[in-house]
């Protein structure tokens, strides 16, 4: 029984399936390091936990601030960590003296690195360079200015460079996704004008990792795909299509207990706002989880739980802490009865991509909006 003492629900994260996924992609990026992101708890996985899982089998990992990086390298990781995400400047020197890699590509964070950067304690700079996601990174024009700055220190190492695509998901074609590579190849050529080399080069995320080999380079940083989940319905398509699909297990199983059992008369109006009336004579559980645990108030008379292996409608509005179920059609259900969130159980299964369709976005905003609080507990 893998439930934690005291906790009325909890995440379970298979060991087994984070190791097989990470090994699946690194047959599909063979001659790549596998850098396996860990930012957001680890998709809503637990940071500690997955890396204890990855540790020796992934050979980076990547998370998005300061703080994370720290919870990485908490778990013991020896890993390379490497922070993604903007590092404000009050937090430049504990990531450098922690030898953490930091992405850059504004003047003023490489000015401080130029400052900060010594022998004993280099900074491991990887370039993000703006190739049409529009979101982080250099513009080419930019590009030698800021090279210039950092070049004042010879402490300053530019170890990476780096880009991110915006339309590789969403899309079985890739002619944006071919542009953004040409632009990323350009800047590369210009950083590397010096004689020096970048000796990290990196594009691919999970998508990229699984369908384009000429975006796999030196380094693919795959999260998504690590957990098991697939990017997106097109990526599985154009996967299958092109010879080169990959076995995932998904890794995350979250769990919760049944409260109470009662019967209601038809006609009975169920939780807050009276927003659904029974249309029958109903036996309704009460479970022990609402919006504060990560369980979507948009799920309020949409989603499902699973009981016994049946699927139990969810009744009403869905609280802060509870929520209420049909269990009509489930006999003997009790207290304390094991009921899932998300996974399978039995013959049935909830994915995360049900309930993202439910709510109108996408798996990896389901998984990650488990509040990180709740307890995870690697089972194998
Ligand atoms: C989150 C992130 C990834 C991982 O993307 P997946 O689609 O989850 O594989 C890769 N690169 C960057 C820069 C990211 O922020």
């Amino acid at each position: 029984m893998a439930r934690p003492q005291g906790t009325k629900t909890w995440i379970e994260v298979s060991r087994g399936a984070l190791r097989a996924n990470a090994a699946a992609l690194k047959r599909s990026a063979p001659n790549s390091r596998l850098i396996c992101v860990v930012k957001s708890n680890a998709y809503g996985h637990g940071t500690a936990e997955t890396v204890r899982a990855l540790r020796g089998r992934a050979d980076w990992f990547a998370v998005d601030s300061l703080a994370e990086a720290q919870a990485v390298r908490s778990a013991a990781a020896a890993e390379p960590v490497l922070i993604l995400g903007y590092t404000l400047h009050e937090n430049l020197k504990a990531a450098v003296r922690s030898g953490f890699r930091l992405t850059v590509y504004n003047p003023e964070t490489a000015r401080q690195l130029a400052v900060l950067a010594t022998a004993r304690h280099p900074a491991h700079v990887h370039l993000k360079i703006e190739t049409g996601t529009s979101r982080q990174g250099i513009l080419e024009d930019d590009l030698p200015a800021l090279l210039r700055i950092l070049r004042r220190n010879p402490h300053v190492i530019v170890e990476g460079a780096s880009t991110h695509f915006a339309n590789i998901e969403d899309t079985t074609d890739s002619s944006y996704a071919r542009g953004q590579l040409r632009r990323y190849l350009k800047a590369v050529a210009v950083i590397e004008s010096s004689g020096r080399p970048v000796a990290v080069k990196h594009t691919a995320c999970s998508a990229a990792a699984i369908l384009f080999p000429e975006t796999h380079f030196d380094a693919v940083r795959t999260g998504i795909a690590l957990y098991g989940l697939w990017p997106s319905a097109e990526t599985k398509v154009s996967a299958r299509s092109s010879g080169r699909s990959l076995e995932l297990r998904t890794a995350l199983v979250w769990k919760t207990l049944v409260a109470q059992v009662k019967a209601l008369p038809a006609g009975t109006p169920v939780s807050y706002g009276l927003t659904e009336k029974l249309t029958r004579r109903s036996n309704v559980a009460v479970m022990p989880i609402g919006y504060w645990d990560g369980l979507d108030r948009g799920l309020s008379s949409v989603g499902h739980v699973l009981i016994r292996g049946r699927r139990a409608k969810i009744l009403g509005r869905v609280c802060m802490n509870m929520c209420v179920v049909d269990v009509t059609e489930i006999p003997g259900v009790r207290p304390e009865d094991e009921a899932i969130i998300i996974g399978p159980q039995k013959e049935e299964r909830i994915a995360a991509e049900e309930v993202a369709r439910q709510l109108g976005t996408i798996n990896y905003e389901v998984v990650t909006r488990i509040n990180p609080t709740l307890p995870r507990v690697l089972v194998a």
